[in-house]
């Protein structure tokens, strides 16, 4: 298991640089590039940095700038049931746009009423595509993956029904918190989602309860797109979505990766 990071570092006369790095023990070992682009040491390493990527002067950034972010919809039946959806019989693809992506730490702007009046989070898995895939069967999709993040795959709820298609209710600014840390070596099918708001439980979710497990998503959706290095999948989000205000303060674990927190506020 290895963990990395994209960080912005604090450098002598106040500017800020953008690093990728690999995160070990209490080292940033700097990359010349992302490594599912051939990134390679550089031999920098900075010191004092935790394993959620923080360190005085340095804090993390979404670990991955996607080319596209595909996400699945109601992947559990728990989260299907509790919004009165069937589970699809096969995978229900959307988009996030890049531009929704938010940094570790971030802040979630909840739109003016007059745009939609019911904002939910959904706490997620993401997968950080590694390798060229196209037309990829499951048995060999987990081979491209690269490793594992967290996202949010934040909701207009009122806006997603009103619509009919959900790029509105999904693709806004802000609206995929992505981090802090990107995690190889795991075995997806093993890991844990637990989501709290303002300190209390609202979402505890396994990935073994996903309708769809991440190598069938992979094969299915690779059947007609091609995904590439740096491209994400948001995998579903169980039970327990729920509204967000401004003031509220979201923390998304998956052990052992970490936590992903966001600040909710209104729209400046
Ligand atoms: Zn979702």
């Amino acid at each position: 298991m290895t963990r990395f990071a994209r960080l912005s570092v604090a450098s002598e006369k106040g500017a800020r640089r953008v690093v990728h790095a690999v995160l070990e023990g209490e080292h940033a070992a700097v990359l010349s590039a992302p490594r599912w682009l051939g990134g390679a040491a550089t031999g920098e390493v900075i010191e004092g940095v935790g394993p959620d990527g923080i360190a005085p002067g340095v804090f993390p950034l979404a670990p991955v700038i996607p080319g596209k972010i595909i996400c699945i919809g109601r992947n559990f039946q728990g989260h299907a049931k509790e919004l009165g959806n069937e589970v699809p019989p096969e995978p229900l693809l959307f988009f996030k746009p890049p531009s929704s992506v938010l940094d570790p730490g971030g802040e979630i702007e909840i739109p003016p009423k007059r745009i939609c009046n019911r904002v939910d989070h959904e706490a997620e898995i993401a997968l950080v595509i590694g390798k060229r895939m196209r037309h990829v069967a499951a048995k060999d999709a987990l081979d491209h993956v690269f490793g594992v993040t967290l996202a949010l795959d934040i909701t207009a709820r009122d806006l997603q029904k009103k619509d009919g298609q959900w790029t509105r209710a999904k693709g806004m600014d802000t609206f995929c918190p992505l981090g802090p840390v990107i995690e190889t070596g795991l075995d997806v099918s093993s890991l844990a989602i637990e989501c709290k708001v303002n300190g209390a439980v609202r979402q505890k979710g396994h990935a073994r309860d996903m309708t769809f497990p991440p190598a069938e998503l992979l094969a299915f959706i690779t059947d007609v797109i091609t995904l590439e290095p740096g491209d994400v999948v948001l995998t579903g989000t169980p039970e327990g979505v729920g509204p967000l205000a401004a003031g509220d303060f979201i923390e998304h674990t998956v052990e052992p990766i970490g936590t992903l927190r966001a600040r909710v506020v209104d729209r400046p």
